[in-house]
């Protein structure tokens, strides 16, 4: 595997590539979710593109950049265990240079849920996405369902912008106690993670409640609204590919988001 930091190394990387390219943009801290969309990509494609970008653009002022968890060495070595063939690790400077003055902004499904939360944020996902897929051009780009709006709003994107890469999106990984792999977990404490726990119970009892034709946002917002040290964002139900229950709340200082189709 070779490391890159500069899009002309990429593009040399890929000079000549004939087979399908695959790419997965991530922001680090690797664990089994990045993993499983790096084996899809080594499965499917001919050359494995992995990015690893701490995005600015998508954390908004109040959100700290600075706290969220880098290892750049380890990572290296995870994409690399998986078979992935380069990784593009720039820096800030090399993806908005000096003067840089151009904004991909979704619409519509941007401005709710986590778009509502987090202003701004995909207006950040979509302007670096847009970029890595300008960069890389890669025949297919894996996302995660654990971020079920982020991969509606890349989906928009690519139709809306008539973006070649197919999008493939793929399962959400859990750990055996059922709490969605994420970055952000190695932020809990051992007993804000058993709080945490509340999040995916709460959209199985969602989901459960919906196949018994009740209301499966009232039943996910009563697990949650019983769990002390915990408090909800927003629960609802979006269409994200399909009909889909939504759920971000905070767990101390961290934010979590999980997911479940109806
Ligand atoms: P991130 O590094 O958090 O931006 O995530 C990079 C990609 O990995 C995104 O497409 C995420 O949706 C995906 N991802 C993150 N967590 C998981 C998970 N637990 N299962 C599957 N995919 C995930």
């Amino acid at each position: 595997m070779r490391i890159v930091r500069t899009v002309g190394e990429v593009r040399g990387a890929l000079q000549g590539q004939a087979g399908p390219v695959g790419l997965v943009p991530t922001m680090g801290a690797f664990h089994e979710g990045h993993l499983s969309l790096m084996r899809a990509a080594r499965q499917a494609c001919d050359l494995v593109v992995v990015s690893l970008f701490v995005n600015p653009s998508q954390f908004n002022a109040a959100e700290d950049l600075a706290r969220y968890p880098r290892d750049q060495n380890a990572d290296a070595r995870a994409a690399e265990e998986v078979g992935a063939d380069l990784l593009f690790a720039p820096d800030a400077a090399e993806l908005y240079p000096e003067g840089f003055d151009t904004w991909v902004q979704p619409g519509e499904l941007a401005t709710v849920l986590e778009g509502a939360a987090r202003p701004g944020h995909f207006r950040g996902v979509a302007t670096v996405c847009t970029k890595l897929f300008s960069i890389v051009r890669p025949d297919i780009a894996y996302f995660g369902r654990k971020d079920a709006q982020q991969v509606a709003v890349i989906r928009r994107i690519v139709a809306d912008l008539n973006l070649p890469p197919r999008i493939v999106a793929l399962p959400t990984v859990r750990d055996a106690d059922g709490l969605a792999l994420s970055s952000r977990n190695a932020f809990l404490s051992p007993a804000e993670r058993v709080v945490a726990l509340a999040l995916p119970r709460a959209l199985d009892a969602g989901a459960a409640a919906h196949r018994s034709a009740a209301d499966p946002v009232a039943a996910a917002r009563n697990v949650l609204d019983v769990e002390r040290g915990l408090t909800v964002d927003y629960v609802d139900v979006a269409d994200l590919d399909g009909p889909t229950l939504v759920a971000a709340v905070r767990v101390g200082a961290t934010r979590l988001i999980d997911n479940v189709r109806l």
